[in-house]
């Protein structure tokens, strides 16, 4: 591991200013949890890491008018036990929950989780050039892609790792970046770009740019959430699958339904035809095992992931039911 020198940055202002400094040699610095893995692996080689936990008051959860308003440093831990997200976003909590270990929850923040790297055993592998890190070929296409995409995939194959991605964009969550010119704030959803668009980044956050803040909408009334993930083993672990879904059901009908796919695709996975398939009709397995079916059309499994598809309807069916 190289040296590299610490920042400790006070303000926004000053965040900014050292990381267009340097621009392809300075990273951001929350928790550390994924990004000190990067630097060990030697997958990159800073000359600046920013820290972003020396400036002050950017790790809350509070609640205003227009929502719930979670700091980029406030830790999964945090989030995870928080009254408020348990009781109005029970989702976000089990997804929240559901991250990784306690060690890891108590370092890991908000921000971090939601920019972290992808874990495809060929982008972490620092013999290996793939297209991600600048080279020509995908090794995932024709090597081992057991954990790989089966929808949004090509020219890179990852699956979006994180938890809370999935659970914050069915809520509608909005993002707000620091930029340079001020900041600005887009939904979530439009905040992570498929491969296709950019295979080198996985979000549209510009060299000079970082995540200040998560803003979740009041919940509306009658509507719930939930988080179901399926994992290869009990302990912790990635998503094989998971499904976050929100939505109001009443009298056994579902309306108001949003369903937000994680670990299938390089980006959290919005299943919109499912949804009008299943809006205004009765809270039924047959219901959303059409719906499974119907989305599944549009999946492309690879030579070691065909299982995903299977799992897709149990994921789908089961998140949702929970709704009920
Ligand atoms: C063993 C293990 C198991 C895991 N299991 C899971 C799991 O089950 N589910 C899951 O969701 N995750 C899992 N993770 C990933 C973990 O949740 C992330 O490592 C963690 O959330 C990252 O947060 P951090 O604050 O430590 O980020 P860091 O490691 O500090 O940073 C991660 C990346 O985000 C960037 N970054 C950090 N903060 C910001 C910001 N505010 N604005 C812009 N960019 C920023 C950094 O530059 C870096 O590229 C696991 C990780 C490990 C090591
Ligand atoms: S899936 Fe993406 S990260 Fe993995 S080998 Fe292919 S290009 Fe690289």
């Amino acid at each position: 591991m190289k040296n590299f020198s610490l920042a400790e940055p006070q303000t926004i202002e000053q965040v900014k200013a050292f990381l267009s400094e340097r621009r392809e040699k300075s990273f951001l610095l929350a928790g550390g949890t994924d990004i000190l893995g990067e630097i060990k692996d030697e997958i990159i080689d800073p000359e600046i890491m920013v820290d972003l936990k020396s400036i002050p008051n950017l790790s809350y959860i509070r609640k205003e008018k227009d929502g719930v308003r979670i700091g980029a440093l406030t830790s999964l831990a945090e989030l995870a036990e928080n009254p408020l997200i348990e009781n109005d976003f029970p989702g976000l909590h089990e997804a929240a929950k559901s991250v990784a270990t306690p060690q890891l929850r108590n370092m890991g923040t908000v921000g971090g989780n939601l920019c972290q790297k992808p874990r495809c055993w060929y982008y972490r592998d620092p013999q290996v050039k793939c297209r991600k890190k600048g080279g020509s070929r995908c090794f995932a296409l024709g090597g081992r892609n057991k954990y790989h995409a089966i929808f949004g995939g090509g020219p890179c194959y990852i699956v979006h790792p994180s938890d809370l991605a999935p659970a914050l964009i069915s809520l509608d969550a909005k993002i707000s970046i620091a930029a340079p010119k001020g900041e600005k704030t887009i939904p979530l959803a439009d905040f992570y770009v498929l491969p296709r668009v950019n295979v080198r980044q996985e979000n549209v956050l510009g060299s000079d740019e970082f995540v200040r803040e998560i803003t979740v909408p009041p919940v509306k009334r009658g509507e719930k959430s939930t988080y179901y993930k399926l994992k290869e083993r009990g302990a912790w672990d990635f998503a094989l699958l998971s499904a976050a879904v929100k939505g109001v059901v009443s009298g056994g009908i579902f309306s108001d339904i949003r369903i937000v796919l994680g670990g299938v695709a390089p980006v959290p996975w919005r299943l919109e035809k499912a949804e009008n398939m299943i809006k205004g009709k009765a809270a039924t397995e047959e219901l959303l095992r059409q719906a499974a079916q119907e989305t599944l059309k549009e999946a492309r499994a690879l030579k070691d992931n065909g299982y995903k598809k299977d799992l897709l309807e149990v994921v789908l069916s089961r998140a949702t039911l929970m709704l009920v």
